[in-house]
């Protein structure tokens, strides 16, 4: 009895690690999900940064076409100037270079204007695209980080799962339907009894259980139904009177869900 006690211990140990590698591996593929969406949204904004540097560049291209028509017609009128016959005419066209002067000189502030605006602009989409390429670089680690890691517990699992089927066959069969049962309900089949508790549950065991359970025996707790059975390797230091050698093993804890 002792042997398959010991076997369902190893095995719990092999199930409980299975599961957590496992639940570990469900969260790498957010990792990566969440390294791709900093970058996308890094890019949205350097495309965001490049669109306005651009819209500003073209509104100073139309501006400089404007200014360059109001100063070839001024050019024009005070040629005009020259030849008029009269001074409403002159006037008229005095008139005229005025407009256009004020013209030139609204576009030539606005131009100043856009010209501020893109250097704030610039520095903007320089920022956004030193953004871009640090978090490539860290899109790009995360993704070999996670790959090692798959590999990596693709050989634990391995491993684990060649332990299992080696403990299986050396536990009974209605052990094993019942510890499987378990498993699947309660995420462990197999508890512990320390001070006459199972450490699955937290609920007393009857003093008879707890007498048969120090004699090895592996019996089910009343409360939660897991297969109970006491350790005397994890009990408190015996007393002077208990002189029986308890071997020393290899303990891993069970689970305590409830
Ligand atoms: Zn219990």
């Amino acid at each position: 009895m002792l042997a398959q006690i010991e076997n369902l211990v190893k095995l719990q140990a092999v199930e409980l690690e299975r599961t957590r590698l496992a639940t570990a591996l469900r969260t790498l593929p957010a990792e990566v999900a969440q390294a791709e969406a900093a970058l996308g949204a890094a890019q949205s904004q350097s495309a965001k940064a490049s669109d306005a540097l651009s819209r500003e560049e073209s509104l100073r291209t139309r501006l400089d076409r404007e200014i360059a028509t109001h100063r070839q017609k001024i050019a024009r009128f005070r040629i005009q100037l020259d030849s008029v016959k009269t001074p409403d005419q002159a006037a008229a066209i005095e008139h005229e270079i005025r407009f256009a002067e004020a013209e030139a000189e609204r576009l030539e502030n606005e131009d100043f204007a856009s010209l501020e605006r893109s250097e704030a602009q610039e520095a903007a989409l320089a920022a956004a695209r030193a953004q871009v390429e640090s978090l490539a670089v860290t899109l790009e680690n995360t993704r070999v980080r996670i790959a090692l890691r798959l590999k990596e517990a693709a050989r634990e699992l391995a491993a684990l799962n060649a332990e299992r089927e080696a403990l299986r066959p050396l536990i009974e069969s209605d052990v094993l339907t019942r510890f499987d049962r378990l498993c699947g309900s309660r995420g462990s089949g197999l508890a512990r009894a320390e001070n006459q508790q199972c450490t699955g549950c937290r609920m007393g065991v009857r003093p008879q259980t707890w007498n048969q359970l120090r004699e090895g025996e592996l019996l089910t707790c009343d409360s939660c139904f897991r297969l109970l059975y006491w350790d005397p390797a994890m009990a408190p230091a015996p007393t002077p009177s208990d002189a029986k050698p308890k071997p020393k093993r290899k303990i891993a804890k069970p689970e305590s869900e409830d």
